[in-house]
């Protein structure tokens, strides 16, 4: 038998597989998509079987060291759609893998434990240490391997794994009596061992250490001690971690569906009852009844037997997103973001893997939870760019989303108030069917939208930030103890520091950005590579002392508002404010209760919020998003202000929304007013067929960078001449050109953008090209390609 292992090591010269015998004793435990341990040169290091066969082109091969799961890891399914994102995106087979895994499956990191039940054989009780992990050749060796085999599959012998030593499964301690001796017969006079003995009669077998400490009012040591003894014997089970331990979920019924909703939801409720592939833009503003359809659609997939995963983007995973869902199917879900600790993470996904839950509500990463019977896939605010991932291997969700529903025969709904150009587009082509929801729930309007002129402030004299509209319209929810949202757009806003006499801005050594300010440690900090310096006392270029910063951060804002109005409480939620595990919850909370007037934030107050009582929301710069060099900017501002603007007025009170900006008569903020999608699709869509960009035309990106600019730019050139002489005329080369941000890390980018309408063979050409250039030598040119960018930095 040999095994075709990749190795987990990302790097060009070994992305393939390498052949290796299994020896006798692993055959039974070997298949493909289960990890091993073999030798590789000098080392020895963890890889994925790919597959079994029974002959290699290459003669003298060694074995297999180590088998490390007992089952796979990752089913058929995943090991085959890792060879399609593997071909998608252009990376690494082993990254396909591994972005699969939770990080606490990292390779480097662990070794594979057993966790034994009480009642085990002896001859296998004898295989395990608990301080080594298994050896699989051992249980062969010793005849126990089939026996072990059998018990891991009645759960009686639970495999963990250990992160560097500590055990990354959480464990409940137990005791139980031995029976060697009882309360009436223990010798000497330990009269607390006694007691714990008649806790222990009195009671029915194992109970929990930690239980028996508060009951018997005892130590740790005693119960030791009695260990040692052998009057008590202790065992382990297994315990998921709970990030929401302490939150109760109250149980939430169905609503009955309103027309508009049973409209939406029937063909949907079709294509899962036929097992069939669908995809369905589900377009209906914020409080249409959107999340009331998933949940609906869900329930139907849970009464088939059939599993779910409902996707949202990381920042709007909130408290209130999570109450909806285990409200309403309990412990049926897992919940997957970057706010859980890796051990959390780890047990989240075992339990989707184990077949525990039928429901995973997560971010971009949850596409790939293990589900064996997909029923829906569902991807709320499908616009949003967090679903695309920028590193290796770059995929967008949408697209595992549609691949993953063709192999189960399931639809796929993607929703939004405000779709990305692509979707609508294909909605409008039949490619994806569009359902549309027209009101909001409550037949509540739209909120009135105010759009104010800050040139014309600065005309009348006013240089604050806030408008004096804005500033009234506070004063009268104050008033009236209504609650309001201000939101900073932080991209392109963060506060810069400049010399005022010469104009210097300070600037990162390594990179092409400007430094950001970090008040509460005085520093300036690039956001890109992370470089920290003290804010100078004088100008670097003129030594002049009028130093300062500019910029409107959240501090700042806060700062002027308590000028403004010292009577008025404002929670503000930032980078800083939010660092800790929690504590966007907790201010959450707080502004809920009603514990401040002001919510001030960035993005991440954009979304989800669902507050009765907020009737104002403020946008102090609606324009910072508008000049970045993405031709996205257009969209991404609609939606952003259009996603803002439904925080305000979702219950019985009206809501209202201002918008401060520069560039009033621009048409993603005029139309932002009316919140008319559907006009500024039209608008926006002829704007991109002028300039030839998606979804008229597809765009690929190649970027190269090193330290030295005419090595980048010269790679870069040579780079562009393959693709123009090997590509259709009907496509368009942009470059070499500098990238937007010209230097990161002390490596100037340049860049080659690709765009076509038709191009069967650019993969293949890009494949290439990224193996002829992917030189790993320590002077080489770096290159990245990215088949379908998202940010154009
Ligand atoms: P969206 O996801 O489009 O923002 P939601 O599903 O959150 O919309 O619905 C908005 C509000 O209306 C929520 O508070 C929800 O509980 C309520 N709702 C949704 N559907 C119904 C219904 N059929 N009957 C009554 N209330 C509903
Ligand atoms: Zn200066
Ligand atoms: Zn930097």
């Amino acid at each position: 038998m040999i095994a075709s292992v990749i190795v987990d090591v990302p790097a060009k010269q070994i992305d393939r597989t390498f052949d290796y015998t299994v020896p006798a004793s692993l055959q039974p435990v070997v298949q493909r998509g289960v990890r091993v341990i073999v030798p590789f040169g000098p080392r020895k290091i963890q890889g994925f079987i790919l597959e079994i066969k029974h002959e290699s082109s290459v003669k003298k091969l060694k074995p297999i060291e180590e088998v490390v799961d007992i089952e796979p890891v990752l089913n058929e399914e995943l090991m085959s759609l890792s060879e399609w994102l593997t071909e998608q995106t252009l990376c690494y087979r082993i990254s396909a893998l591994q972005v699969m895994l939770p990080a606490a499956m990292k390779a480097k990191y662990h070794k594979l434990f057993f966790q034994l039940d009480h009642d085990i054989p002896d001859h296998i009780q004898s295989l395990f240490h608990t301080e080594s992990p298994l050896s699989w050749k051992k249980a062969d060796e010793s005849g126990a391997l089939k026996d072990l085999q059998e018990l891991i599959k009645q759960r009686k012998v639970e495999m963990k794994y250990v992160v560097r030593q500590s055990m990354n499964v959480k464990k409940k301690r137990f005791v139980e009596l031995t029976g060697t001796v009882t309360s009436g017969n223990i010798p000497g006079n330990a009269r607390k061992q006694k007691q714990i003995l008649e806790h222990l009669e009195a009671g029915e077998g194992k109970i929990a250490v930690a239980d028996l400490k508060e009951i018997a009012q005892t130590t740790s040591a005693v119960i030791k001690t009695m260990i040692d003894k052998g009057y008590l014997k202790e065992s382990f089970s297994e315990q998921y971690r709970d990030p929401f331990a302490e939150r109760t979920f109250e149980k939430t019924d169905h609503f009955t569906l309103t027309p508009d909703q049973k409209k939406a939801i029937t063909p949907i409720v079709e294509k899962v009852n036929q097992y069939e592939q669908q995809t369905f833009l589900l377009h209906g503003v914020t409080g249409s009844g959107k999340t009331e359809i998933y949940l609906q659609t869900i329930d139907q997939v849970l009464k088939q037997d059939r599993q779910a995963i409902m996707l949202v983007p990381e920042i709007s995973l909130t408290p209130q997103m999570v109450q909806r869902f285990k409200g309403r199917f309990g412990d049926q879900v897992a919940v997957m973001h970057s706010g859980l600790s890796v051990g959390e993470k780890y047990d989240e996904w075992r339990k989707i893997h184990r077949g525990e839950v039928n429901v995973v509500v997560g971010a971009r990463s949850a596409i790939f939870a293990p589900f064996k019977r997909l029923g829906v896939i569902i991807i709320d605010e499908e616009h949003e760019t967090s679903y695309k991932q920028e590193d290796s291997p770059r995929y967008h969700a949408r697209d595992v989303a549609i691949e993953r529903s063709m192999r189960h025969g399931c639809p796929v709904i993607l929703g939004s108030a405000t779709p990305s150009l692509e979707s609508f587009a294909r909605a409008k082509k039949g490619n994806y069917q569009l359902l549309e929801l027209e009101y909001r729930m409550n037949q509540q309007d739209l909120p009135e939208v105010k759009i104010i002129d800050m040139r014309e402030e600065l005309r009348e004299g006013n240089r604050s930030m806030f408008s004096r509209d804005l500033l009234v319209e506070i004063e009268k929810r104050i008033e009236r103890k209504e609650q309001i949202v201000l939101f900073l757009n932080r991209r392109g806003y963060s506060s810069f520091i400049m010399c005022r006499d010469c104009g210097t801005v300070m600037q990162c050594p390594h990179c092409e950005v400007s430094l950001t300010y970090h008040r509460y440690k005085e520093s300036m900090k690039c956001h890109y590579c992370g470089f920290e310096e003290q804010v100078p006392n004088t100008c670097p270029e003129c030594e002049s002392e009028h130093i300062r910063y500019f910029g409107t951060g959240t501090q700042k804002v806060e700062e002027e508002l308590f000028k403004l109005m010292p009577h008025v409480k404002t929670i503000r939620m930032d980078v800083d404010t939010t660092s800790k595990k929690g504590s966007h919850e907790k201010l959450l909370d707080a502004f809920g209760r009603g514990e401040a007037d002001i919510l001030l934030g960035t993005q991440m107050i954009a979304k989800g919020l669902d507050f009765p009582n907020i009737t104002l929301v403020g946008v102090l710069s609606a324009d910072t998003m508008l000049h970045l060099p993405d031709f996205r900017a257009s969209e991404k501002t609609f939606q952003l202000l259009t996603q803002v603007s439904g925080r305000a007025g979702r219950h019985e009170k009206p809501g209202e929304v201002i918008i401060q900006t520069y560039t009033p008569e621009h048409f993603s903020i005029e139309l932002a007013k009316t919140q008319n999608y559907e006009w500024f699709y039209q608008k926006e869509m002829m704007m991109r067929k002028t300039a030839q960009y998606p979804p008229f035309y597809f765009i690929s990106l190649i970027t190269l960078s090193h330290e030295n600019v005419n090595k980048a730019a010269g790679v870069c050139n040579e780079i562009a001449e393959i693709l123009k002489s090997r590509l259709s005329d009907q496509s368009i080369i942009l470059g070499p050109v500098a990238s937007p941000i010209a230097r990161i890390q002390d490596k100037y980018r340049y860049q080659c953008m690709i765009k076509y309408k038709h191009e069967p063979e650019l993969k293949l050409l890009l494949k290439k090209i990224l193996d002829q250039y992917s030189d790993t030598g320590k002077d080489a040119v770096s290159i990245n390609i990215d088949v379908q960018p998202y940010i154009m930095m």
